[in-house]
């Protein structure tokens, strides 16, 4: 068995769920295809999620800007008496009769409830394009089967009862389209993994059903080096380690999802990162491989901030200063990329959230000096050389500075 999954920008039109068919054609059963939300359609039921829950006139507004989007693909794919139109109406005369009454949930429950949706139209399509045009399979609603607990927006997903029930309903034959991101509670109430979670659905499926490998299609020719945005001469690579690949998840490689990694580990399940745009080519290998080193791998943050604490007195930084400095980040939420610590001062990089910060700041103040440095960059290189450091240091004052073996990061600030 072999689980694909398919992301959000992998099925944006019409064209592309032919170019997904063309490439299941390719590949022989049994087969699990993962698929997410088409093209920006989850930020759309966020829109829509946000007016309905303000109440205000741009509800229909963006309740018709997604059924416009999903029909226009329809009508390219399909004949008018298609039974497909039957299918994505009832999902939208689902969401419009939400939308009819008021909100009367939480937030977080009313999100999972409209925003699963999305999943649910683009499998439909596809299951339905691929049956259409030869290719058998067969449609599966995974909030049957992937149980989580009721934390909405941020599912848990329940180990035990989700892989008895996936192993009962997909027997190792013939092909399945399903939902990335989403499941349901023990009481059936949809719920959602977190954003770009159909990574994760996909490492879960193929763990629990041992498949042989997973494949993520993706618009990369595979993992690169270095984001193309700020890097010129990227280069694939070809192999990498599971625990290369959580390291560079970790620190910001946006094609891995950082929970990815670890089901897939734990059953030496090779993980393919390949392009839907070339199928032909390679990709890359994530697995039980060997090397030395890689090339080094670069990860470009901008919009940093420096936090800079200081206990009065220039007293020194103990571990009750961390703990009490850790629980005020923790209960905030707020993500730490990158700590340092002197005697008398505890360093904290940020993203800049300017909700957060001023926040985190002023609880931080009651017991500490506290000062912020913003518009820095963070860059960290795993398998760094001198020569790659004296390339993205070029015209940046150092800030900050840390490594280990394989990494280092550097914090600076650009003076062009
Ligand atoms: N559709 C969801 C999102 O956009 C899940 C995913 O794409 O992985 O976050
Ligand atoms: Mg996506």
């Amino acid at each position: 068995m072999r689980v694909f999954k398919f992301g959000g920008a992998s099925v944006i039109d019409a064209a592309s769920v032919r170019n997904l068919a063309d490439i299941i054609r390719n590949y022989d059963e049994p087969l699990v295809i993962v698929v997410s939300a088409m093209g920006k359609i989850t930020n759309a039921l966020e829109e829509l999620l946000n007016h309905y829950f303000k109440q205000d006139k741009k509800t229909t507004d963006s309740f018709n800007k997604i059924t416009d989007f999903h029909d226009s693909i329809l009508y390219e794919l399909f004949p008018d008496n298609s039974k497909v139109f039957l299918k994505i109406q009832e999902i939208y005369n689902t969401l419009s009769q939400k939308l009819k009454e008021e909100p009367t949930m939480t937030y977080n429950f009313e999100y999972d409830q409209i925003v699963c949706l999305g999943e649910l139209l683009s499998t439909l399509i596809i299951e339905s394009y691929l049956n259409f045009t030869g290719v058998k399979c067969q449609w599966i609603d995974i909030r049957k089967l992937l149980k989580t607990d009721d934390t909405y927006r941020e599912a848990k997903v329940d180990f035990l009862m989700s892989e008895q029930l996936i192993n009962d309903a997909l027997i190792k034959k013939g092909i399945y389209v399903t939902q990335g991101f989403i499941g349901s509670t023990k009481n059936n109430l949809s719920t959602t993994l977190g954003r770009e979670g159909s990574d994760y659905t996909a490492a879960l499926l193929a763990y629990f059903l041992d498949a042989e490998s997973l494949t993520v299609w993706k618009d990369v020719p595979g993992v690169l080096n270095a984001d193309p945005k700020w890097f010129d001469n990227t280069e694939k690579i070809d192999e990498m380690s599971y625990t290369d690949a959580i390291e560079l998840a970790f620190y910001g490689v946006g094609v891995i999802h950082p929970r990815t990694i670890q089901p897939l580990k734990r059953k030496n399940i090779p993980l393919w990162v390949k392009s839907f745009l070339k199928p032909e080519e390679s990709g890359t290998l994530i697995g039980n491989v060997e090397y030395k080193k890689l090339i080094p791998c670069f990860i470009f943050k901008m919009d940093q901030v420096l936090i800079d604490i200081y206990p009065p007195d220039l007293s020194f930084i103990t571990e009750d200063n961390f703990q009490s400095i850790f629980e005020v980040f923790s209960r905030n939420n707020l993500k730490v990329n990158l700590m340092q610590n002197t005697a008398v001062r505890f360093r904290l990089c940020v993203n800049n959230d300017t909700q957060l910060i001023p926040k985190v700041v002023t609880e931080l103040s009651d017991k500490y000096q506290v000062t912020t440095a913003d518009s820095l960059e963070l860059v960290t290189i795993r398998y760094y050389d001198h020569k790659t450091i004296e390339r993205v240091v070029v015209n940046k004052e150092m800030i900050l500075e840390q490594r280990s073996n394989e990494t280092i990061q550097l914090l600076v600030k650009d003076l062009g």
